[in-house]
């Protein structure tokens, strides 16, 4: 049987079953070498819940150390500055008091680093990897080794903002993560998070292995945020940058399609995509129906605010 949502315990219908090795192939290609064993767990559904139009992994077993002992040993894996980095900024400059942040799976501090300059921001993270914490603390920032588990404990209600970047997405018991995570704040304080909103460009085409379980195990959407918001009782509220247009995005859409990720850039895009006129225009109607949020069409990521009242 199908497992039932993890955000809002709904039926699940199946889009499509991934076989384990599908996967394991599919991160050879992107990173040019065969991941370690363990390192997918084994084979998976992709399920789309009919009640809040999550998309997420059956079973709900993420990936472990196997997955991102092997990932994180990649430069090409960790992120350059993110958009809503600077976001989450003027979010925090804009409530003009004195914070106390939170960020979980701060990595090396590359976000928190971006707050030092904000000194009304009393700024600490926590990460589960040895290797990221040590080179948080090299650059003198407030990073340790804890679990969610650990700080929820110590520090409930206490507060003001809660940063998750990009982590929700890996977690295999969403729903649950974000009502600890609920727990930490003060009134009036709010999670602040970033996930990749689904479906994103690439998915029209062409799975791309990042993802998909085990390394991704839920898309989100803005029915599915709404459905967090109601299922934890807290004020939704949300950003996205400006979507490409929808041509630009067809057009490497197309070639990354018909010429393998990345292949064909620039100027060399057009006879590829005269000679496949069809699939563009089919690929051009899709890009041009895509979903709009807040009245523009969605891009590739989100910024949510899940505020506590006061
Ligand atoms: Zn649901």
């Amino acid at each position: 049987m199908t497992a039932n949502c993890p955000v809002c315990s709904g039926s699940g219908t199946v889009l499509r079953r991934l076989g384990a090795e599908e996967i394991a192939h599919g991160l050879q290609a992107v990173f040019g070498q065969t991941p370690p064993a363990g390192a997918v767990p084994g084979d998976y559904d992709l399920v789309e819940c009919a009640g809040c139009g999550l998309v997420y992994a059956d079973p709900m077993r993420a990936g472990g150390a196997a997955l991102y002992d092997w990932l994180t040993s990649f430069a090409k894996y960790h992120a350059q500055a993110r958009w809503e980095w600077t976001r989450i900024r003027d979010i925090l400059r804009a409530e003009g008091r004195p914070l106390r942040l939170l960020e979980l799976g701060a990595g090396q501090g590359d976000f928190l680093e971006t707050l030092r300059d904000l000194p009304q921001v009393a700024a600490q993270g926590i990460d589960l990897s040895e290797r990221s914490v040590a080179k948080a603390k090299a650059r003198g920032l407030d990073v340790r080794r804890a679990s969610l588990e650990d700080v929820i404990v110590e520090a409930a209600g206490t507060y003001d903002a809660v940063v998750l970047s990009h982590v929700l997405e890996h977690v295999a018991t969403p729903g649950a993560l974000m009502a600890a995570v609920g727990n930490l704040l003060a009134p009036g304080g709010r999670i602040l998070f970033s996930v990749p909103y689904s479906p994103m460009s690439r998915e029209y085409l062409h799975d791309d292995v990042m993802n998909l379980p085990p390394h991704h195990m839920t898309r989100w959407n803005i029915r599915a945020l709404e459905g967090l918001a109601r299922v934890l009782g807290l004020d939704l509220e949300t950003w996205m940058p400006k979507a490409k247009p929808a041509w630009k995005r067809a057009l490497k859409h197309t070639c990354d399609t018909i010429r393998g990720e990345g292949r064909v850039r620039g100027l060399a895009r057009l006879p590829v995509v005269l000679a496949n006129w069809g699939t563009f225009r089919r690929v051009l109607a899709d890009h041009r129906a895509r979903e709009r949020v807040g009245g523009r069409p969605a891009a590739d990521t989100i910024l949510v605010s899940l505020k506590r009242e006061k």
